[in-house]
Formats: C-alpha cells, sequence, structure tokens
C-alpha cells in the first residue's frame, strides 16, 4: 500500500475543506471495507485519506412522523439490527442484514455502501485495461463478464451496480443529504444519484470529489415494501440480481399503486424498472401478476457472452421481491 498521510476532522465541514477538487490524491474513509482493499492493490493510491470517523452526528438514526434519517456513519449492522427500521423499511433492514458477514456489517457504513466502487475483476486488477483507470477500452464487454450489466444499450463500461442498500432506498423514494465547500448543502433524491462512469475522474455517483453524505433521509409514507436477492453464496459476497419494491397498499387482495420497482447488479447504475411497475400498478398483487411483471423487468436487457443467465434471474427476483412485500406464500421456501 503506498503510505499516505491521515486526517481525522471532529466536523463534517473540516473534512469537506481537507477534501480535493479531483478524485484521486485524497479520499475519504468510513468503515473502510472497500477502501482498504482498494488501496492494498494499488487501485487506489491517495496520499491524503480524511477519517470520517471522528465525525459526531454522522452515527445516529432519528425516527420522525413523516421522516426517517439516518447518518451516513450508521453501520450495516446498526441498519440490519434496528427494530423499527425494520418494521417499516424491510426493503433497506433486509438487505443490510444480507451483506458480507458479520465483521462488514460492524464496519461498513451506509454512506460508504452507497458510495462503494464497483466489483469489476478487470476494474480491480492493476494490470487490466480499464475505463475507469484510464484505459481506452472496457476489458469486460469481450472478455469474463458474467456477473457484469446486462442492460448494457450505450453504455462503454459494463459494470454492475453494487451497493444493495441503494436499491430499497430508491425504491422508498429516499434522498442523501449532501455537504460541500462553503458549508454548501444540498439533497438528492437516490434515484438521481448514480451515473455510468466511463473514465478514471468519474464515479458511480454524481458527488464532486469535495462533497460528502452527511445522512440519507427516507420519507415515511406506510409504503408495503420487500426485497429480495439472488445469491450464488448466502454470505461473503454480493448477489448476483437484486430487486426491491414499494407500493401503497397491496396486500390482502387490495390493489397496489404507486409501485416502484428497482434492481440492482444488472445495470451500471440502481434501475428503476418502469414496465415492470406499470404491469403491476393498480392491480391486486397474485403470482400471476408478479410473473408478468417479471417479465416486464427483463424487457430490454442486452446480456453480454456470458451473462444471458441473469435475465431469467431478474424476471424471478422482481417476482419473489412483490410476493414478499405483498404477503403472499413463498413457494420457493417450501
Ligand atoms: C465480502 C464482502 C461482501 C459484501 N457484500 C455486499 C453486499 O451484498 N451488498 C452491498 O451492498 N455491499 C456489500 N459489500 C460492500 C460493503 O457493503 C461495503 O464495503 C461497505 O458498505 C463500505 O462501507 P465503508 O464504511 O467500509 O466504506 P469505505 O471503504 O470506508 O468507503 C467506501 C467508499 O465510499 C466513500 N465514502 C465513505 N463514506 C462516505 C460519505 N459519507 N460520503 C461520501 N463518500 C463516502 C469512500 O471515500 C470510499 O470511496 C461487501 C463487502 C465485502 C468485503
Amino acid at each position: 500500500m503506498k503510505n499516505f498521510t491521515y486526517y481525522r476532522p471532529t466536523t463534517a465541514e473540516q473534512a469537506v475543506a481537507l477534501l480535493e477538487a479531483r478524485f484521486g490524491n485524497t479520499e475519504m474513509l468510513a468503515g473502510g471495507t472497500d477502501l482498504l482493499s482498494l488501496q492494498k492493490d494499488y487501485i487506489a493510491q491517495p496520499a491524503r485519506v480524511v477519517s470520517l470517523n471522528g465525525i459526531a452526528g454522522l452515527n445516529t438514526i432519528t425516527i420522525g412522523q413523516r421522516s426517517v434519517t439516518i447518518g451516513a456513519g450508521v453501520t450495516l449492522a446498526a441498519i440490519a439490527g434496528h427494530v423499527q427500521l425494520s418494521r417499516l423499511f424491510p426493503a433497506l433492514a433486509s438487505a443490510a442484514g444480507e451483506i458480507g458477514g458479520p465483521q462488514i456489517r460492524n464496519m461498513g457504513t451506509l454512506g460508504g455502501n452507497l458510495c462503494q466502487r464497483n466489483r469489476c475483476w478487470y476494474f480491480r486488477d492493476e494490470h487490466s485495461p480499464c475505463l475507469l483507470r484510464g484505459g481506452n477500452r472496457c476489458s469486460a464487454i469481450e472478455g469474463e463478464n458474467k456477473y457484469h450489466a446486462i442492460f448494457t444499450a450505450n453504455h462503454r463500461c459494463v459494470i454492475a451496480s453494487p451497493s444493495t442498500l441503494a436499491t430499497g432506498l430508491i425504491a422508498l423514494g429516499a434522498s442523501a443529504e449532501i455537504l460541500g465547500p462553503q458549508n454548501r448543502r444540498r439533497t438528492v433524491e437516490l434515484a438521481k444519484f448514480y451515473r455510468a462512469p466511463a473514465a478514471a475522474n468519474e464515479r458511480e455517483h454524481t458527488l464532486a470529489a469535495n462533497e460528502l453524505i452527511t445522512s440519507v433521509t427516507i420519507p415515511v409514507r406506510g409504503l408495503t415494501n420487500a426485497a429480495y436477492e439472488v445469491r450464488q453464496k448466502q454470505s461473503s459476497d454480493w448477489p448476483i440480481v437484486q430487486c426491491a419494491v414499494a407500493f401503497s397498499a397491496g396486500r390482502n387482495g387490495e390493489k397496489a399503486t404507486g409501485v416502484r420497482i428497482v434492481l440492482s447488479h444488472v445495470a451500471p447504475t440502481p434501475m428503476i424498472a418502469e414496465a415492470a411497475g406499470r404491469a403491476v400498478e393498480n392491480r391486486a398483487i397474485t403470482a400471476v401478476a408478479a410473473t408478468a411483471a417479471g417479465r416486464a423487468a427483463a424487457e430490454g436487457a442486452k446480456p453480454l457472452s456470458q451473462n444471458g443467465y441473469k435475465v431469467r434471474l431478474v424476471e424471478v427476483a422482481v417476482k419473489r421481491a412483490l410476493m414478499i412485500a405483498a404477503g403472499l406464500p413463498r413457494y420457493w421456501e417450501a
């Protein structure tokens, strides 16, 4: 690992003042579960590391009548184990509980989860050409791509979005509170937070290099919600496909309205599956309706040479997430 200077500010404003206008030379450190492995592999080589761990107030959860605010420094374990979060937002809490193993969940934070870098093995191998490390091509497009995006139209880099918390948060209509230089604060809907990067100075999100997330706010609207992950391994890995759903009513045979269905691990950013939402909008959620939504979600997929299998997994993930949310029998657990 390259030597670096370590900073430990005690306020978010001080942390922002230490950041730079371009990514690379200075990086923020939260739990370190992603950043440190990137440093060890020489993918990230910051000369300065700014720890967020001495900042008071980043690790609180506030439950209000109309919204819930979760500090960026709250750990994944705290989210997974929070009784009220689990009751209000199972799509979020269940996903947090599935991440990695206990060590990762105890160190990893909400902010770090949302801003983690992608899992492409070419990106994470310092010897492979990669657009995101200044190369002139994406090695995955013609290479080993079984875990990459299947919605690839117009993308020069075919990473799959890694965060499984973003999916549920987008379904629930959550926003990130962001602090930048000169104490500039802004709020961004997580649905608009992500971007598909294609160059070395771009990240998977729209934060500037000198901005940080202070917290995430989730509106309390009484939405029925759930997430489902298709996993190859039960722990210590990311899912292959994940789906989160949220809607009003939709249980006990009632019609679901305002349906939002979000997918991750299938495109460079989390993806709202609009056609799938329309397929069940204003309908009772049954196994048949959920199957139709799954098929609609998979429309438009353009898989790569090795990941056509993910198209079927999208259908399954959407169907099962809808069925869990609607309280229908989980036939796959029988
Ligand atoms: C074995 C394993 C399995 C995993 N499985 C999953 C999974 O299933 N689903 C999933 O979603 N994740 C998974 N992860 C990833 C894990 O969730 C992340 O590594 C963790 O959440 C990152 O949080 P951190 O606090 O450690 O971030 P760090 O490593 O400290 O930081 C990660 C990145 O976020 C930036 N950052 C951190 N905090 C902020 C902030 N407040 N504002 C702006 N930028 C910030 C950092 O600068 C850095 O670029 C897995 C990780 C491992 C090792």
